[in-house]
């Protein structure tokens, strides 16, 4: 987890799963200040003798799942062994992040929320359910700002001898501790810092802040400062919350005109391992007059030994593109600064309050490897961020625009002006021309680059020593205030690398084009996924991929063709392929590929369907999309899921097609099995655990 302890109310616990939620820390540490431990995870070891209340910042990843970081956790509070009354003690809040386009939205905090329910654990505030979709801000900036009053609420019911009694305990676990680290000090003095805000505090306080600076940290003080703490702790009152804010420019940036670190981009942008690995082929999958431009990547892997297997997903490490950042640094006007190294500093007096550099910062790199491989410079730009422009705009019209964008009433216009318009920083310095924001205010508040995640589209028994993927070239429309036209980030970087040796409907290799450099990408690989190929290789298997969803299951299909070859007389299953595009002349990805399958008897039963073409004459299937076909096979569908223990898989677009697939199955077995709708999607969800119902969904 990347937890939080806010030190200056003694027993409160702030857990939060994400670094991306760092913007609503900023908004906590607003009200309060507090040390704040990202790596030191708060356990359920933790949580069983806690008697403080906790906050749960909670993300949703994969389908439904709670983010990596809260896996344990959550598989920790699911132990069914666990006592009813096992969280009885325990008083929390829970805000889960998400986005509505998926089928299970906020599903990772709805699943903590309702464990720790039935653990016996009680809401000191309601839960809040912030969706990605319509703008997080929506529901966070007012759950923050009715936390504080609960928070208030909670401590006062809780004050008196009580209250005591919880710092108790907390301040014996210093004492056991202080010999190990050095932040507990600080864990001290934030102490005494809130206490003497409260006037009934002040002398005891003031006398033992005294005390921790000058004699270091023996046990004799401990005890003593203890002791005071019995003595000095004020009943709670909404004046011990209101610990002066940071401010929102505690990062200072230095430009230096100095030889800066040789840093290649993989080093800072994850913790993965990374593999460089040149691009061996590149294959336009779509004709020219496609709605959609897919392209297919053949990455040589042979020399570097990268781990996959069918279905696994991986990570593509993309810049941004060279002239967004040239214009974002003339913008700025650092321009002539962009081979500067970038030094960071905190400025002294927010240090002790929280503030810490950004970590997906590193000092001693140019300004223009920073905004390049570090920045996401394209990133919607948040309320807060807005907010904090308005003090760096001196023309006064524009200011009250900001501000008004910025403020509560203003939500339908920021979702309009901001969202809407897919605006990010750059036009947002166009629209404000008087905006001369400080470079560390940008660094502050423009999130990590993060790296795109793809399917892998091949198997390496099929391919060895090669890895595909397939995307679509994305572009799109921003209209802040002149309408730009726009390319997907790392896709609109692919293509251009592969540019001078693609050709349409072409297999062209790097090797066969005289023109084409072999360029390298970084990539790393994804290893938490359970979209695999069943260990039972009898299983019947249903496929459901339209569009560049049918990635996954290419590599599916090669890799059973070669198992089959291997094991002629096998018990394979049955696979089915559900494919939809728009047009069977332009669009019908890997059509060749397909037939050969069919062929060789790999692939059982191909259903396609083609959205935008007229239907032509009888033979022709009246199905526009998966869905439909996959209700016209119901009975082989259900049987196969509720009688063969087979499996079905769906990959591809999150927003809709997932949800109307899984409502056609919810259909489908309603009407096999003769149950209620209601027992169709316990069923599914009993598939979904066992792991026979898998989704590979994106929006
Ligand atoms: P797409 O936009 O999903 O379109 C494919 C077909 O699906 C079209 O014929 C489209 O028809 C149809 N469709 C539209 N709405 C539908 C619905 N509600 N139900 C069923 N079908 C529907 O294909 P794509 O552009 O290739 O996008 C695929 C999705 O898969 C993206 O979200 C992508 O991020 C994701 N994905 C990509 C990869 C990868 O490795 N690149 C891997 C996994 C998933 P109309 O447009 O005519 O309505």
């Amino acid at each position: 987890h990347c937890s939080f302890e806010m030190f200056n109310l003694p027993c409160l616990y702030v857990m939060c799963t994400t670094y991306g939620w760092v913007y609503i820390l900023l908004k906590i540490s607003e009200l309060l200040c507090f040390h704040c431990c990202l790596h030191q995870s708060i356990w359920f070891y933790d949580l069983k003798t806690e008697t403080a209340p906790l906050v749960v910042v909670v993300s949703t990843t994969g389908t439904g799942d709670p983010p990596d970081t809260a896996r344990k956790f959550v598989k920790e509070i699911q132990n069914k062994t666990l006592p009813v009354d096992f969280f009885a003690h325990l008083r929390y809040g829970l805000l889960g992040l998400g986005d509505s386009e998926y089928t299970y939205f906020c599903n990772g905090g709805k699943v903590i929320d309702k464990r720790l329910q039935e653990l016996g654990a009680r809401h000191f505030y309601d839960t809040g359910h912030a969706d990605d979709c319509v703008g997080l801000e929506l529901v966070v900036e007012p759950w923050i700002a009715g936390l504080w009053a609960a928070l208030t609420e909670h401590f006062q019911s809780n004050r008196g001898q009580e209250e005591i009694s919880r710092v108790l305990p907390r301040a014996s676990h210093i004492s056991l501790r202080t010999d190990q680290m050095k932040p507990e000090l600080l864990h001290l003095e934030s102490q005494v810092e809130l206490l003497r805000v409260d006037d009934s505090g002040r002398k005891d306080s003031e006398v033992l802040q005294q005390n921790t600076v000058n004699s270091g940290q023996s046990s004799a003080l401990i005890e003593d400062f203890e002791a005071s703490l019995i003595r000095s702790v004020p009943p709670l009152s909404q004046a011990s919350l209101n610990v002066p804010a940071l401010p929102p420019d505690y990062l200072q940036v230095h430009l230096q005109e100095s030889l800066c670190q040789e840093k290649s981009q993989t080093s800072v942008t994850s913790v993965d391992p990374i593999f460089q690995v040149p691009i061996s082929k590149a294959v336009q999958l779509t004709t020219n007059d496609a709605i959609k431009t897919t392209l297919l990547i053949e990455l040589d892997i042979s020399k570097s030994d990268f781990p996959y297997q069918p279905g696994d997903a991986f990570n593509v490490i993309c810049p941004n593109s060279d002239s967004e950042v040239q214009n974002l640094l003339e913008r700025l006007q650092l321009a002539d600064k962009r081979e500067y190294c970038v030094l960071l500093n905190i400025k002294a007096d927010t240090k002790k309050k929280g503030a810490a550099l950004p970590q997906h910062v590193p000092e001693g790199c140019s300004l223009q490897f920073i905004l390049t491989w570090c920045l996401e410079i394209r990133a919607l730009p948040k309320k807060a961020f807005l907010r904090a422009l308005v003090d760096y705009t001196s023309n006064s019209a524009e200011k009250r625009r900001l501000q008004e964008l910025c403020s509560k009433q203003g939500a339908a216009d920021y979702s309009r002006f901001v969202r809407d318009a897919c605006a990010c920083l750059l036009d947002l310095l166009l629209a404000f021309p008087s905006c001369q924001p400080p470079l560390g205010l940008l660094l502050e508040h423009l999130p990590k680059l993060q790296p795109r995640p793809y399917s892998c589209a091949s198997s390496s028994l099929f391919h060895p020593g090669k890895l595909h993927f397939v995307f679509n070239t994305v572009e799109f429309l921003s209209n802040t205030t002149t309408v730009v036209l726009r390319k997907g980030v790392c896709t609109g970087w692919l293509a251009t690398l592969v540019d001078s040796f693609l050709q349409p409907n072409t297999h062209v290799s790097c090797e066969d084009s005289e023109k084409a450099l072999s360029p390298k990408i970084s990539i790393s690989p994804r290893t938490t996924n359970s979209f695999h190929l069943p260990n039972d290789l009898s299983a019947p298997i249903i496929m459901v991929g339209p569009g560049t969803g049918i990635a996954p299951f290419i590599g599916f299909l090669q890799h059973r063709e070669k198992l089959q070859e291997q094991h002629p007389d096998g018990n394979f299953g049955a696979m089915w392929l559900f494919f939809g595009c728009r047009h069977k002349d332009r669009d019908y990805l890997f059509r060749e590929e397909l037939r050969h399958f069919l062929k060789q008897g790999i692939l059982t039963h191909l259903k396609v369907c083609f959205s935008r073409d007229a239907p032509v004459g009888q033979e022709e299937t009246p199905a526009k999309y998966v869905q439909d076909n996959i209700q016209l096979h119901g009975k082989q569908v259900a049987r196969i899921l509720l009688h063969e223990n087979g499996y079905i898989y769906v990959c591809g677009d999150a927003k809709n097609m997932a949800k109307d697939v899984n409502d056609a199955l919810v259909e489908i077995i309603s009407r096999e099995a003769g149950v209620e709708k209601l027992e169709a999607m316990k069923t599914l969800a009993t598939l979904k655990e066992e792991k026979r119902y898998l989704q590979d969904i994106w929006s």
